[in-house]
């Protein structure tokens, strides 16, 4: 009944459309699938078919589709004041009282933020913020920052500098200079020769070598995903983040902890960083900060910084037009209430993270899945071709994306990141939706498997 429309909207797509992250090529064949409509965890395409978002859009739909109460809180806000801006010395209720709200929520040390339209602008920002900071405090020459490999952090070219993803640096380099890459502490991926605690470590170990290299006095400051979200849903070994932690302090290097995916309940703390114990100077956020019902980031800044950009530092030459547009911060700030009324966080943390870890580790037995691991409502499958040695699947196989079409085909969208499935469904998802999910995806496994045998 629909494929006129489908047929029509895929021309016109093809014709005049350059998407995001798409080899526009490939487009030809196929056509996009047009999703149409969406509630709750579902969304619709343009066939009539109904697909269980188990990656929350682009991991930001926390709350779901269909909320009227964020409908409703930009409708009103749009008749009130569609659009000011909170340039030299104004501002607006919305922006200040989202700010309020996010200074609540936030661990003590943090009373400070600065609104931007998306989390790369948040990054860009976190970039001249630490920049700053040290010019402020008389050493310029600490300017270096340290990321990790396979990151990322944006596709500015700030935010994909401090990215460690090597195919978008090919892309039209140079980066921005003063940038330098670790290892990243994926056990599953590049670690198993050693226990994960003893890998961990040695990760920690690389960012304090990488330290002594280029010299403690030239080290800003150090950025990172408390779980890395598009590397591969990444969840460091326990003694991980403590390592790190003791080496930044050893040098004085501020911790920069990027919280678009992990903030807002994906790891069952409001901010990902609280699940480590870590305490970051500045944090980004965007994407759950709204459940994206409209675009929205920060910098949510800690004592430390903020002190000295407010007393020492004048003017901060920086900012964007829709930094704390009125509409997108009266809909953060009603998504952070509902959020708080419906006890969302404390749900993941207590009910549907451990229902999710019980029910996602049972796929671990699957033959062609190498490890099964979850946190909070963030979770990834490692395929391998032998379960007993963990060797991968031919790179020409792509074992992954055919899983995640078997998957989207069957009513489940899986991203795929190489060979390893990842899922960060919305929040409000429900035990029996979790249940769902789990069988499509065991679906789409045996079918993967089935193919990939033949
Ligand atoms: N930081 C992280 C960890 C992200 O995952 C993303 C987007 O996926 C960004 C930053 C960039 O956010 P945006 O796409 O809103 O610019």
């Amino acid at each position: 009944m629909n494929r006129p429309i489908t047929g029509e909207l895929q021309a016109l797509d093809r014709a005049h459309h350059l998407h995001p992250f798409t080899d526009f090529k490939a487009l030809g064949e196929e056509g996009s699938r047009i999703v149409t409509h969406a509630e709750g965890v579902y969304i619709h395409d343009s066939e009539g078919n109904r697909i269980l978002d188990g990656m929350a859009g682009l991991w930001c739909v926390n709350l779901g589709y269909g909320r009227e109460e964020l409908v409703e809180a930009a409708t009103a806000q749009l008749r009130e004041l569609p659009y000011y801006n909170n340039f030299f010395k104004t501002t607006h209720p919305p922006a200040v009282r989202l700010a309020e709200k996010l200074c609540q929520l936030a661990p003590e040390h943090v009373n400070r933020v600065f609104f931007t339209g998306s989390g790369s602008e948040a990054n860009d920002t976190v970039l001249r913020m630490v920049r700053r900071y040290w010019a402020l405090k008389g050493r310029p020459d600490k300017h270096i920052v340290i990321a990790r490999e396979n990151a990322y952090h944006g596709s500015t070219v700030a935010g994909m500098s401090l990215g460690g993803m090597a195919p978008m640096h090919g892309q039209g380099g140079p980066c921005v200079p003063g940038i330098e890459h670790v290892r990243q502490p994926y056990w599953f991926g590049e670690g198993r020769d050693q226990s994960p605690e003893a890998f961990g470590r040695a990760c920690a170990q690389a960012i304090e070598d990488k330290i002594l290299t280029l010299g403690e006095d030239n080290v800003a400051a150090f950025i990172a995903e408390p779980v890395q979200g598009a590397g591969g849903a990444i969840i460091p070994p326990e003694s991980y983040w403590p390592a790190v932690k003791a080496v930044l302090a050893k040098y004085d290097i501020l911790l920069v902890i990027d919280e678009v995916i992990c903030g807002f309940g994906r790891l069952g703390e409001w901010f990902g960083s609280q699940h480590y114990g870590l305490e970051p100077d500045l944090m980004p956020i965007a994407k759950g900060l709204s459940s994206g019902y409209l675009p929205i980031g920060g910098v949510l800044v800690g004592d430390r910084v903020a002190t000295t950009l407010i007393d020492d530092g004048g003017e901060f030459f920086h900012g964007f037009t829709y930094s704390g547009h009125p509409a997108c911060a009266a809909v953060a700030l009603k998504n952070l209430e509902l959020m708080e009324a419906e006890n969302i966080v404390e749900r993941v943390r207590d009910d549907l993270g451990p229902y999710l870890a019980s029910r996602w580790s049972e796929l671990a037995e699957h033959p062609i899945v190498g490890e099964a691991r979850s946190l909070g409502l963030v979770g990834a499958l490692e395929l391998v071709a032998d379960q007993a040695s963990g060797a991968r699947f031919d790179k020409s196989l792509g074992a992954g994306s055919l899983c995640r079409d078997l998957c989207f085909a069957n009513g489940l969208v899986m991203r795929s990141v190489g060979d390893t499935m990842i899922i960060s469904p919305p929040l409000v998802i429900t035990r029996e939706q979790i249940d769902e999910l789990v069988r499509l995806a065991r679906q789409a496994l045996d079918e993967t498997a089935r193919r990939l045998k033949n």
